[in-house]
């Protein structure tokens, strides 16, 4: 540039403006290439003349349309890039730089939350904490994106990436919210107090309190299910917290080392390298698909001895797997298991678990019942949920309450029967719905409205008492006053006509190896049943879009690409 300009300067006044006009319209590269061939001026003054020869530009041949709906289309795409750069630019820098707090209001209600799962952390979310003294207590500081469990177990996604701390949560509020991490061992509801214990290591010389509430909202979840069966507990692994999913991953790679251990006995390898799953459920079925991709696509390229030995198997009690998806997805998934050599053994009952065996029944297709016996390395037990203590010590307390097996009955409002302060919501809530992690949330949600309703409609009804007594206190303010009256009485009817809980099913999904998935979506009034490796696509978007925060979504795409490009690490923790 700067010899360039040099040529420039010795040329005549008209022929200076005539070469700036040549010099835009000279390719930059023409010019670079020219100065380093050391003859920039004589260059430019052929250019020049060759340029005022030419006077008349020629005319230029319009790009035909196609090109121009490429031009378009990456203007488009790199539009959306940087909106949504600035996007998750300005989420991560509110996130990182909240507004300060404001002090709850000591004379409004307490409102104390159980728990930091989907129920819980839904409502937190849109709750408005300037309304209430609200209060959180959970043993697990952290929401949980349940979801993406299983594909922690094999290291598809690292663990950190789907838990968000509950303090960053809770800091985003407008009013503070206090948070113990505890565990809730009872809860009296004559005197309206909660009983927590500190059932962390580290003790200090207080680990046992009370809290008092005026309102008490339960979404403390369910524990597994093991129906009494024999060395379940001791002997498997369940899949609902993160502690799970790093105890299988871990259990996974022992089995296999041990397997490739020198001189190993055969019967031993062919044990320790057969994986069990019980539970045919979503959660069972994307562990197995998980399971198998891991070894499919790492381990046995990894230790190549092995390969032909490893085996997974999905033991169900009921006739056929995911009982809750449509007929023609259930045969899908279960062909797509054929072809990745899962086996599923069906209408096969657990009876007995011992360190290295299960004992099941099978009803062949003749009604025949069959003692089985499965020598098993790992065994995942996913086969639904069980009340926990607490809410069992609650229900024993309400006798409304006494006829409730699988949890707390609540209302078309979500208040548990027989109790006027007390809600549940999630898992251990019974409200005639399937207990998921959409079901959860919208509870959550509607109770955050309602009770963000109930504040509002204190305020007014407070105002209307303020108006009412002001009223004929000055002479000729009275046709005022009860204007505003009437038009308070108005907003109050409005927001305190709340519609009872209503859930709206969106859909269900669910992964099943080899990258691929099966979504039943409900579609207007009717059901959408697709599977394959497109579905899998939605099924990752769909899931990607519902972590909690842009940090989650941008850890877990991470995580994606990192296992793709590098495979699943296998060193054992
Ligand atoms: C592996 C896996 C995959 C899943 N995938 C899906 C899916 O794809 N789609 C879907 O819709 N659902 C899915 N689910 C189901 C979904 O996760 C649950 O239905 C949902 O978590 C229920 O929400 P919740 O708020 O009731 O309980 P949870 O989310 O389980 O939260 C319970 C909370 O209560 C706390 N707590 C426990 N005991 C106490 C106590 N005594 N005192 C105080 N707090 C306590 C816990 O620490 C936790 O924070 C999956 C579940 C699992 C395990």
């Amino acid at each position: 540039m700067a010899s360039s300009s040099r040529a420039m300067s010795k040329l005549p006044m008209p022929s200076v403006a005539m070469a700036s006009r040549m010099l835009a319209q000279t390719p930059r590269r023409a010019i670079a290439t020219r100065a380093t061939a050391g003859k920039p001026q004589n260059a430019l003054t052929r250019q020049f003349r060759r340029g005022y020869a030419d006077e008349a530009a020629p005319a230029r041949t319009p790009k035909p349309r196609r090109f121009r709906a490429w031009r378009w289309t990456w203007r488009l795409l790199k539009l959306s890039l940087v909106g949504g750069v600035a996007y998750v630019g300005y989420g991560t820098y509110q996130d990182r730089h909240p507004e300060p707090q404001v002090a709850p209001d000591p004379s409004k209600k307490t409102l104390v939350v159980l728990g930091t799962g989907w129920g819980s952390v839904s409502l937190l979310k849109r709750l408005d904490t300037e309304n209430y003294n609200v209060i959180v207590i959970s043993p697990r500081n952290y929401f949980l994106f349940t979801p993406l469990l299983p594909s922690c177990t094999t290291g598809t996604i690292e663990h950190r990436s789907i838990m968000e701390p509950i303090r960053t949560i809770l800091r985003q509020k407008r009013a503070s919210v206090k948070y113990y991490e505890a565990e809730a061992s009872s809860i009296d509801p004559d005197r309206k107090v909660i009983h927590l214990v500190d059932t962390s290591d580290i003790k200090g010389t207080i680990t046992e309190t009370e809290v008092p509430y005026d309102m008490l909202v339960i979404g403390v979840g369910a524990e597994n299910a093991t129906f009494g069966i024999e060395g379940v507990r001791e002997h498997s692994c369940f899949l609902k917290e993160i502690g799970d999913a790093q105890l299988i991953r871990k259990k996974i790679m022992d089995c296999v080392e041990t397997a490739a251990f020198k001189d190993q006995s055969q019967e031993d390898i062919d044990r320790l390298l057969h994986m069990v799953v019980v539970g045919g459920g979503p959660t069972g079925v994307e562990f197995a698909g998980e399971l198998q991709d891991f070894f499919d696509e790492d381990i046995k390229k990894l230790i190549p001895e092995i390969s032909d030995r490893f085996r997974v198997t999905l033991v169900e009690a009921l006739p056929n797997v995911l009982p809750s998806f449509s007929k023609q997805l259930i045969e899908f998934t279960e062909s797509t298991f054929k072809e990745e050599k899962i086996d599923i053994k069906t209408k096969t009952t657990v009876k007995r678990v011992t360190d290295k065996t299960i004992e099941a029944e099978i009803t062949r297709p003749d009604g025949k019942k069959e003692k089985i016996v499965l020598p098993y390395g790992l065994l995942v037990w996913a086969t639904g949920n069980a009340v926990r203590p607490v809410v069992k010590d609650l229900m024993g307390r309400i006798p409304a309450q006494k006829d409730s097996r699988r949890g707390l009955a609540v209302n078309e409002y979500l208040v548990v029967q027989g109790t006027r302060d007390i809600w549940a919501v999630g898992d251990c809530a019974v409200a005639g719905y399937a207990p998921t992690a959409q079901v959860a949330a919208q509870e959550g949600n509607f109770l955050a409205r309602l009770f963000n309703n109930m504040a509002k409609t204190e305020t007014l009804e407070e105002d209307i008492r303020e108006l009412s007594g002001s009223l004929n206190v000055k002479p000729g303010n009275s046709a005022e006053i009860s204007r505003r009256i009437e038009e308070t009485e108005r907003q109050l009817r409005r927001i305190k006509d709340v519609k009872p809980f209503n859930y709206s099913h969106q859909g269900s999904l669910a992964y099943i190896g080899s990258e691929k998935a099966v979504a039943d979506v409900s579609w207007f009034n009717g059901n959408f049943a697709t599977g394959g490796s497109l579905t899998f696509l939605f099924w990752r978007s769909a899931y990607l879009s519902m972590c909690f925060s842009s940090r989650n979504r941008l850890l877990v795409i991470n995580d994606w690409f990192k296992s793709k490009l590098f495979g699943r690490d296998v060193s054992r923790e």
